[in-house]
């Protein structure tokens, strides 16, 4: 049971009709917002606390979310793409409260939706991937530039070794001593950063979901089938590498981000398989040949600045990922690196699949 819950106001409530009675509860697993699920006999909804120290233009997201809904909503009276969407409820006034309330916004409840943590099998990663990929092909013709760039330089690369050299620079907590292997290995790597520039100067600007992990799409309750990318707040205006490399990140290995078993965490194949299968499914007929090419090089980039954004954060003193044991960052970017590598190490059997 969830601990006693901090009372939604009675007039947030009534924003949305219902009355001071209704069923209030934390609901999901969601790291950066707090998100309610309210109910009563007649609706259901999911009420979210913007997380305005990621966010600082909350206003943004909305914008985006509305925008990305209008163009899905038509695609879907085409019948093009089977995928239902959240959907922001208007109070009179719009469609978030902010101020003293601090920053909410609600979306429909998307019911008969399960989401997973921990990816099992294929067919789960072939069903997200496809997900991701249908939402990305159904916003395809969306023109991306003019979604807000909600985070600047979220997925810049060389922006993220700027900030590791910022960080080995002021060696701020001391640990540089303990971590100067992985900072080396790091730093090795820079030739990624023109790599990916050049590959980028030719390749479409794209929508990009920007947080393609599990735990934001969901599934069908019955059948395990795809039903809605969610969690909207992250799209902005990039390229499909970064959607593809996130998943991979995120689903490939059988281990936890910050697996405290750092030889187990590795690439599976069969995963990796399911998802590249999954993602050009959804973007047959749609994504370029030279698009096609990149998703290998984001899976790559990804798992590489995750990697050291984590070592970043270690090396200044664990300011922005939350850490609940010594060297917890440490960890995550050692195991980041592991899937770089197994990435390389598998790349003869990967990337074919890709071309
Ligand atoms: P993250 O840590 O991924 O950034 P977040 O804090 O932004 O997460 P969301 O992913 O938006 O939060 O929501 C948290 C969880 O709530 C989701 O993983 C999902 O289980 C559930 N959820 C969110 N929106 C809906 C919805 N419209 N319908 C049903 N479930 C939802
Ligand atoms: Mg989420
Ligand atoms: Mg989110």
């Amino acid at each position: 049971a969830v601990a006693a819950m901090p009372l939604l106001p009675a007039d947030v409530l009534a924003a949305y009709q219902f009355t001071p009675e209704a069923t209030v509860r934390l609901f999901g697993n969601g790291h950066i917002n707090r998100t309610y699920l309210i109910e009563n006999s007649i609706q259901k909804l999911i009420l979210q606390q913007i997380n305005t120290q990621i966010f600082p233009a909350p206003q943004q997201l909305v914008d985006n979310a509305l925008r990305i809904e209008q163009h899905l909503t038509v695609k879907q009276q085409q019948g093009l793409y089977p995928l239902q969407i959240l959907r922001q409820q208007a109070r009179q006034d719009g469609h978030y409260l902010s101020g003293e309330q601090a920053d909410l916004r609600a979306l429909a409840f998307i019911d008969g939706g399960r989401s997973i943590e921990v990816v099992e099998t294929p067919a789960q990663a072939f069903a997200a991937a496809l997900t991701f990929g249908q939402f990305a092909a159904a916003l395809a013709d969306f023109p991306a530039d003019e979604l807000h760039t909600v985070i600047a330089d979220f997925h810049n690369l060389g922006f993220r070794f700027c900030q590791l050299d910022d960080a080995i620079a002021a060696n701020k907590a001391g640990r540089l001593v303990d971590c100067q292997e992985l900072v080396n290995y790091c730093q090795s790597q820079r030739a990624l950063v023109t790599e990916l520039e050049q590959l980028c100067a030719d390749l479409p600007r794209r929508v990009c979901h920007n947080d393609t992990k599990i735990n934001n799409m969901l599934y069908s309750d019955a059948e395990g089938r795809g039903i809605a990318a969610i969690d909207l707040d992250t799209c902005m205006p990039g390229y499909w590498l970064f959607d593809f490399g996130d998943m991979v990140r995120t689903c490939c290995s059988p281990e936890p981000e910050d697996s405290l078993n750092p030889a187990a965490v590795r690439i599976r194949p069969e995963i990796f398989t399911a998802l590249a299968q999954g993602y050009l499914q959804g973007l047959a007929g749609i994504i370029t040949a030279a698009e096609r090419q990149s998703l290998w090089l984001g899976a790559k980039v990804m798992c590489l600045m995750i990697g050291i954004r984590f070592l970043t954060d270690h090396l200044n003193g664990d300011c922005y990922f939350a850490v609940h044991r010594p060297n917890h960052n440490l960890q995550r970017a050692e195991n980041q690196l592991r899937l770089y590598l197994d990435l390389l190490a598998q790349q003869d059997q990967l990337q074919p699949l890709l071309k």
